[in-house]
Order: C-alpha cells, then sequence, then structure tokens
C-alpha cells in the first residue's frame, strides 16, 4: 500500500473514531460535522480544484530561480485565452518580448500570427507561452539548468489550461515537453504524447525567417493542427 493510501486510511479510521464518540455522546472532544469535514479533507481522495494561471502567476513572483533573471527586464509569463484549445510553446523571450513582458511580438511573432490567422485562429483564442520566462543575454540558447529551473512553471500552466492539443515551436520546446534529446527535425510533422495531450513539433518561426523555405513544411504541419482540432 503507498504513503498516500496509507494516510487517507488513517484520516478515514479517525474520522470514524470521532464520529463514534459523537455518538456516544462524548463531550471530551471537538466531534462536530465541521470538524469531521476538515479532517476528512486532509485525505488524498478529496477532489482538487485546477490552479488558476493567476495563482501561478503569483507564486512565480519576481522569480530568481535562476541566473536570466540577473539581465532580464521583464519576466513573460505567457499570453491568450486561459481555456484555449491550443497552445503555443515556444523556446524563450527575445529582446521585444523581455522589453513588453508579452510573447512573440517581435518579427517571430508577427510570422506566428500570421500563421494562427492562417489556421482561422486569433491571437485572444489560442495562448503562447514559452520554455523559459526570462530572455537569455544574447538570445543565446537556453541552458539545461535554467529549463529545468523554469518548466515546471510551464506544466502548471499548462495542466491549469488543460488544452486539446500543444504546438511545440523549435528544438527547445520539443525537447522539453516530450523529455527528449531526439532533434526537432525527427520529431516534426507528428503527434506525440505529453500528459494526455497532443503535441505537434514544428520548426520555430523564427528559423523560418532564416530558412523561408521551410514555410511550406510548417503550412503541411498546420493542416494536421486544424484536422486534429476539427476532431
Ligand atoms: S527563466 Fe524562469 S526560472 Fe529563471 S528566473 Fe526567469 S522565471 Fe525564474
Amino acid at each position: 500500500m503507498s504513503y498516500n493510501n496509507d494516510f487517507d486510511t488513517a484520516i478515514e479510521g479517525l474520522c470514524e473514531t470521532f464520529r463514534f464518540l459523537s455518538q456516544t455522546g462524548c463531550s471530551g472532544f471537538d466531534c462536530s460535522k465541521e470538524s469531521l469535514n476538515i479532517m476528512g479533507s486532509w485525505g488524498h481522495k478529496q477532489t482538487r480544484l485546477p490552479e488558476t494561471l493567476e495563482a501561478i502567476r503569483m507564486d512565480l513572483g519576481e522569480c530568481r530561480r535562476c541566473r536570466l533573471s540577473e539581465s532580464r527586464k521583464n519576466i513573460v509569463f505567457g499570453a491568450g485565452d486561459p481555456h484555449a484549445r491550443l497552445v503555443f510553446v515556444g523556446e524563450g523571450p527575445g529582446y521585444d518580448e523581455d522589453q513588453k513582458g508579452e510573447p512573440f511580438i517581435g518579427a517571430a511573432g508577427r510570422l506566428l500570427t500570421k500563421i494562427i490567422e492562417a489556421i482561422k485562429y486569433t491571437r485572444d483564442q489560442v495562448y503562447i507561452c514559452n520554455i523559459i520566462k526570462c530572455r537569455p543575454p544574447g538570445n543565446r540558447n537556453p541552458l539545461p539548468n535554467e529549463i529545468k529551473a523554469c518548466l515546471p512553471f510551464l506544466k502548471r500552466q499548462l495542466a491549469a489550461i488543460k488544452p486539446d492539443v500543444i504546438c511545440a515551436l523549435g528544438t527547445f520546446a520539443a525537447q522539453a515537453l516530450l523529455d527528449t534529446t531526439t532533434p526537432i527535425s525527427k520529431l516534426k510533422g507528428r503527434f506525440h504524447d505529453y500528459n494526455g495531450i497532443r503535441v505537434l513539433p514544428t520548426y520555430h518561426p523564427a528559423y523560418l525567417l532564416r530558412n523561408p523555405g521551410k514555410k511550406r513544411d510548417v503550412w503541411e504541419d498546420m493542416k494536421k493542427l486544424m484536422k486534429a482540432l476539427a476532431n
């Protein structure tokens, strides 16, 4: 038996004892219904309400969990519909995003907006965020320890939003979400699983700006995305 089950059983036993004492007229303990309800809620079998994005943002606070906090101007938490069916996860904030605290608002962001509109959505109807929430100096790649420090917050955001589909933009988003080192070229274009949510990796819009010939590949992926969301 697991520790959690042991704990639940112990709490239930305690409640039973207090109920019995209450029925026998014992007054030496607080056997009120209210107290029994409170004790019952200590067990792990209670239904836990999902977190809200606001609560996660508050918990993040003025985060100093990794060294990116030393050079950032703003934390870029994420933006969009908190109940979106589709979430885009990118790599990390760039200069423009760091300045304003909003995700994907620079050149790559404008291209992402076009992609979103091409699949008949608006930015307000999806949720957009990144693997890390602070800009790496000079837009360098995020380091493993930085991803490790920040990823739990993204995971909580995804648990709160509960999207039908996640589109992972680029190597870092795809590899971090899928916990793999497989290159994006091999991951892209097909659905993977992240905690029961379908994940479709594709190229990052910044990569598309440098390699416009790859836009056709991304469009093929977006067609798969639309099909998945239509079901
Ligand atoms: S990147 Fe994430 S973990 Fe690091 S300081 Fe920013 S919010 Fe905190």
